[in-house]
């Protein structure tokens, strides 16, 4: 029997994971899933790990696991490098830095690193700010909180948190932090919200650009009514030990400064080997998804730049159209593997814009629902929140299976009833 095509999938994120499980699953590849990680979270929870009003033990998955559950192989290492000629990458593996690179040899290549803030060379960002692009930064963040909290406490001082970006990321944030002081407040420390400055910094002149105008003014009315400083047309000029300057003038000074604007690729993609590559360091892909220099190469995710045909536009960076594409790209290898192999024209990726959600902790949430299928209307306040953690649950079923979906959602819903609404240790 002629030898299994190889598949190597670098990036297990909301689009490599649900890759490699499908692939894995059909069985007519050898898929191996390479990730810097040792276990894949929902990228859109990491605020709630950060502010600690969601515990990440409960929803991490294993890679290991995943892949012995699903047919592929799984390889830890951080992508370091990419020789197109040989068709091999290059993977540094943690605590064996020291150590000569593994070098992972394909026939296809799928890349899905995600993507992280853009501070745009800020002066000081990068040695002041924390970021929450991923769980190990999520928990940084959350280590920070409980210190200065604490200090905070027993100095009977105050705390001031300023978050820069206004977009879902910093929105969400604020809200949630806000709520994580207030369930903290019960456990014996009343005087805690009073002690709390919560600054949302957005340089242009509303939050939630990526949402109608009334969502923007209600978010920042909701968030002004939480006690949350709201400064939009305010950009950052330079980050500092004790705050942000201003470009206008003025300053906010901070002793947690957060920096969640902005996205751009993964820098290790500048060395890759010479594909084509957008503004914001994303891959340039085509519509079935391949790079536009290497066949053998395909981006998808927030790593990929795809320009929608029909629209004009370029695919935003969401966990949404990551999903999409994750799904189609699956039914696609499938199909080419089943009929005639990976150099089968790949049918075109469309994006689907199903619309927006936007939730705020316990306190309200909007979505905008896509043209394509509901005709433009909005959700608010519960259904908006409740279809937010729906998107999270299609996600795990498609992982586990319908089974093990269900039950890893009923045993989440105990957990919640026995554990307390915010994390204390
Ligand atoms: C706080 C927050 C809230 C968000 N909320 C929403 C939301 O409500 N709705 C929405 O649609 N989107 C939301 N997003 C955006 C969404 O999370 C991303 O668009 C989505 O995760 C992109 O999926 P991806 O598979 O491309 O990348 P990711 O999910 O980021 O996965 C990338 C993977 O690549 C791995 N990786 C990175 N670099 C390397 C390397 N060099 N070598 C090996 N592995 C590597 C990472 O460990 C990770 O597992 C949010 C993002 C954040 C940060």
């Amino acid at each position: 029997m002629a030898d299994k095509a190889r598949i190597v999938v670098v990036g297990g994120g909301v689009a490599g994971i649900e890759v490699a499980t499908g692939l894995g699953r059909d069985g007519r590849a050898e898929v191996v899933l390479a990730d810097r990680s040792l276990s894949h979270v929902w990228k859109p929870m990491l605020h709630t790990f950060a502010a600690g009003t969601a515990r990440p033990d409960r929803q991490k998955v294993d890679y290991f696991a995943q892949a012995k559950r699903n047919g592929f192989r799984f390889q830890p290492g951080t992508l370091v490098g990419l020789d197109r000629q040989a068709r091999r990458i290059a993977l540094v593996v943690e605590e064996a830095e020291d150590r000569p690179p593994i070098s992972l040899a394909y026939d296809l290549l799928i890349l899905a690193i995600g993507s992280r803030a853009n501070d745009f060379g800020t002066p000081g960002v990068a040695e002041h700010c924390l970021t929450i692009d991923d769980l190990t930064e999520a928990e940084g963040f959350h280590a920070a909180l409980r210190r200065h909290l604490l200090r905070a406490l027993r100095d009977q001082d105050g705390l001031s948190v300023a978050i820069v970006g206004g977009g879902a990321t910093g929105v969400e944030l604020a809200a949630e932090l806000k709520h994580a002081i207030d369930m903290m407040a019960q456990y014996g420390s009343a005087d805690l919200p009073g002690r709390l400055r919560l600054a949302l910094i957005e340089s242009g002149p509303r939050l939630l650009p990526a949402f109608p105008e009334k969502v923007s003014a209600a978010a920042a009315r909701t968030l002004a009514d939480l006690g949350v400083e709201v400064r939009v047309g305010a950009m950052v000029s330079a980050a500092d030990e004790a705050g942000f300057d201003l470009k206008e003038g003025g300053r906010i000074d901070a002793t947690l400064k957060v920096w969640a604007a902005g996205v751009k690729a993964p820098d290790v993609l500048a060395t890759a080997d010479s594909l084509e590559r957008a503004r914001t360091g994303g891959l340039i892909v085509g519509p079935d998804l391949r790079t536009t220099r290497d066949p053998s190469i395909l981006a998808l995710g927030d790593c990929a730049s795809l320009t929608d045909p029909v629209t004009g536009r370029l695919v935003p960076a969401t966990a949404q159209a990551a999903h999409q594409q994750a799904r189609h790209l699956v039914r696609a290898l499938r199909h080419a593997l089943a009929n005639g192999g990976l150099g089968t024209p790949l049918p075109p990726f469309r994006y689907r814009d199903r619309g927006a959600i936007v939730s705020l902790a316990d306190f309200n949430g909007w979505g905008t629902l896509g043209r394509y299928t509901f005709g433009g209307g909005r959700l608010n306040g519960l259904s908006a929140r409740l279809t937010h953690d729906l998107l999270y649950r299609q996600h795990q079923f498609g992982l586990f299976g319908p089974g093990l979906g269900l039950a890893t959602w009923i045993a989440d819903e105990l957990d919640r009833v026995v554990s307390p609404p915010v994390r204390l240790d």
